[in-house]
């Protein structure tokens, strides 16, 4: 099992690698060279499995010989044990053939612990075989972050530095960041924005010394270890209302494009979606994309649902690697096109294959508070705002195709957005008891101006040699 870059000139990697790696050297993002299928009969004998089992046969064909069953077992055993629910993605029902996957009951409450608990795991023991220390560093808008730092605490080998934007994620978000007390976390609150965090990031790679010296290692959303794990639920929701007998769709609320290209691999696996529904926020490049090939920069206005405030949405390159037959020079030319002009043109056949399997759709601040008010009042859900665009996106979709069913994906718990939740439905959700002290614990945290030499000597004085 070999993986190569979307943009055809950077080597290619086996699994480990490419998930030690993230970014190719090339610029582009790793991807399975062929995917592995599955026939519909091993699919159906996953119905009434656990979800440790399915996200074992799911993925063992994608890490080859990385670790023995028995290993890996082990590890997919431990990263989901800490999730407040048996089921890990229970799915309910919202409506008739409409079906919401609750992803938000892993340590930080959104879909994000589903891949970083078992990257964490799978990197640690990669690591104990090798000898070797990391320094993951991360940027975030606030969900990744905690996970990341959920997923590495306490963990030998890996020393682990995340950058969140200073007094612009919420209290819950903060407080999953700087309340740990291991000494290998390490929360650095940044004078400036996302993209400030970002861009320093990005240099911190592009520091060849600096990246050497320090081993320094990335999991945000392009790396593909992570795409990997969410492919699992894709399965595990879509056996319980019928597949492989009948056709299933999905909505996935976006901001990254992780979450719903990994149904796209589902697909590819032989798991018989029929739609794949992109649904974003009043930052709806993707949706314009989708609608009028109109795939242009228009700045990020701030939402209720942060974690879909994005405009460069970075995994969309493997969705265009497939539509243009894997040819890595056209992907890498519109990736120039974007750069230097904030927008790109697909061509027509690349457009046709991606409405061969995505729609979308959209939904503004005041349809998003509404949802969360109806699905209320209907089913009894309380939605967090990203999982509320996807419903409304799901049933908009579902009305012209109301034999199929439709599975939402829920995002995030709606106590990690009280403040929006509680102004749509005039309910505050509280903490789940496991975490209810979140509040009480002692904060840890250093403020550091947005400056690269200021970040790297943190970065060089705090980590364990
Ligand atoms: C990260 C995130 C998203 C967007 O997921 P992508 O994989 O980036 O598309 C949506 N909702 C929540 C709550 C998130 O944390």
């Amino acid at each position: 099992m070999r993986y190569i870059s979307t943009r055809g000139q950077a080597p290619s990697l086996s699994f480990e690698e490419a998930m030690m790696t993230g970014l190719a050297r090339d610029g582009g993002l790793y991807v399975p060279e062929t995917v592995p299928t599955m026939t519909a009969d091993e699919i159906a004998a996953l119905a009434g499995k656990s979800y440790e089992e399915i996200a074992f046969a799911v993925m063992k064909p994608f890490i080859a010989d990385t670790f023995t069953d028995e290993e890996f077992r082990e590890l997919i055993a431990k990263a989901y044990g800490s999730f407040g629910h048996i089921a890990r993605a229970p799915l309910v029902q919202l409506a008739p053939n409409h079906f919401l996957l609750e992803l938000f009951h892993g340590p930080t409450l959104a879909f994000k612990d589903f891949a970083m608990q078992i990257i964490g795991q799978m990197m640690q023991a990669a690591l104990a075989r090798s000898g070797k220390r990391i320094t993951i560093v991360g940027a975030t808008s606030g969900d990744t972050g905690s996970a990341a730092i959920e997923a590495f605490r306490g963990l030998d080998n890996v020393d682990v530095f995340i950058m969140y934007p200073h007094g612009r994620v919420s209290e819950v978000q903060r407080r999953q960041m700087t309340t740990s007390v291991e000494d290998n976390v390490h929360a650095l609150a940044v004078e400036g924005d996302f993209d400030d965090c970002q861009s320093k990031l990005k240099d911190m790679f592009n520091d060849f010394d600096f990246r050497d010296e320090v081993h320094l290692a990335g999991v945000n959303s392009i790396n593909w270890g992570r795409v990997l794990a969410q492919v699992v639920y894709y399965f595990s929701s879509a056996v319980s209302v019928g597949a492989p007998h009948r056709k299933v769709s999905f909505t996935v609320p976006t901001g990254n494009f992780g979450d719903i290209f990994a149904g796209f691999i589902a697909k590819q696996m032989g798991l018989p979606i029929d739609r794949l529904v992109i649904a974003t926020n009043q930052n709806d490049i993707l949706h314009r994309c989708m609608e009028s090939n109109d795939y242009a920069k228009k700045g990020v206005k701030p939402s209720i649902s942060p974690s879909m405030d994005i405009e460069v949405s970075s995994n969309f390159e493997r969705a265009l690697f497939w539509a243009h037959d894997k040819d890595g020079a056209a992907v890498s030319s519109l990736m120039d096109e974007l750069k230097n002009s904030g927008s790109f043109r697909i061509s027509d056949n690349a457009m046709a294959a991606l409405c061969e399997n995505y729609d979308s759709g959209k939904a503004d601040e005041e349809t998003t508070s509404i949802t969360i008010a109806s699905t209320l009042t209907e089913s009894g859900e309380l939605l967090c705002p990203h999982s509320a665009v996807g419903v409304h996106v799901g049933y908009a979709h579902q009305r012209h195709n109301p034999e199929v069913p439709m599975i939402t994906l829920a995002t995030a718990h709606p106590a990690k957005f009280p403040d929006a939740v509680e102004n749509a439905s005039g309910i505050r959700p509280p903490l789940p008891p496991r975490m209810a002290d979140l509040y009480e614990r002692s904060e840890r945290v250093t403020q550091v101006p947005n400056d690269l030499a200021a970040l790297q000597a943190i970065i060089r004085e705090r980590r364990a040699r």
